[in-house]
């Protein structure tokens, strides 16, 4: 139990446990990452703002029952209410507290499918559980297939979709003057192997794709906000992208050489990085079977 506890403050809840967590531990820690630019850590997804005189932009909300202490730590920054909340994708531990941001007025923002899954009950076989869908109050009313981009705060915040990466609903959001980019769970730093999810429309070379954009989007000396885990360097997300290139190339000769899912696992295609990122909520063998299924897919059609 201890150590879920200690997990659940690294930000790394299994999404569909999350109703059964205790969250009274939890604190709601503030990192400033430029002027008007900060990231929230607690339990769940990283969360990023925009603060200023135009008003509070926020990125990602975590779980429900932290909504109040979110909202809390946003006022000890700036006192104005939440005006925008952009989702970077569905899952539940980044749109928990949406209900509770819509009822107090926030305008939320998200990609089209990000609506689309939040509307309806979802089961996911992986977790062989289901999320409920999310009432009218919590549900994005502003969407977008490609991007979109605000100018507020002395700043532009360009919100850009990268297709079926960790879901198929994901955006980045770069802050152009800031030089900060949120990637949202196309990117977990060093916390867990990456979650792609399948079942939500994910993949590997979606993801690939997702950090090489990340990488376009943001200039050397500039800061990156991970999904799950501390804030990285541009370094940080070049190498993330270059483990995932080289892992997938690993498996996909594997396929082509006919291996079974056991074969490719056992190679451990991760073991040249297994002491940077830790055995978190994702095990190095789980994300490889995941990539095997996905390239062998891929492969098939
Ligand atoms: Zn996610």
């Amino acid at each position: 139990m201890r150590r879920l506890a200690a997990l659940l403050l690294l930000g790394l809840a299994a999404p569909a446990a999350a109703q059964d967590q205790d969250y009274s531990k939890v604190e709601i820690k503030v990192e400033q990452l430029a002027p008007g630019v900060a990231v929230l850590f607690g339990a769940g997804g990283n969360i990023g703002l925009s603060y200023g005189a135009d008003g509070n932009v926020v990125i990602d909300d975590q779980f429900a029952p932290l909504a109040p202490r979110i909202l809390a730590a946003i006022k000890t920054l700036d006192p104005d209410p939440v005006k925008f909340l952009i989702n970077t994708h569905w899952h539940g531990d980044h749109t928990g507290g949406n209900v509770a941001m819509g009822e107090a007025g926030a305008v939320i923002v998200a990609q089209d499918n990000v609506r689309k899954r939040l509307s309806v009950d979802s089961f996911s076989q992986r977790m062989k559980s289901t999320t409920k869908s999310t009432p009218k109050a919590g549900l994005p009313v502003i969407t977008f297939a490609q991007g979109v981009t605000f100018h507020l705060n002395g700043d532009d915040l360009q919100v850009v979709h990268v297709a079926n990466a960790h879901t198929d609903g994901d955006s980045l959001i770069y802050w152009r003057n800031a030089n900060v980019i949120h990637m949202g769970d196309t990117f977990f730093n060093k916390v867990t192997w990456p979650f792609i999810d399948r079942e939500s429309g994910g993949s590997i070379d979606g993801v690939i794709a997702a950090a090489k954009e990340g990488l376009a989007l943001v200039k050397p000396g500039g800061k990156v906000i991970p999904g799950h885990g501390p804030v990285a360097t541009r370094e940080e997300l070049q190498a993330y992208h270059d483990m995932l290139a080289a892992i997938r190339a690993k498996v996909a000769a594997g396929v082509r050489a006919g291996q079974t899912r056991a074969q490719v696992v056992a190679s451990k295609p991760t073991a040249p990085y297994k002491d940077k990122v830790e055995e978190g909520f994702i095990k190095a063998d789980d994300f490889v079977g995941g990539v095997y299924d996905d390239v062998k897919a891929k492969a098939k059609r």
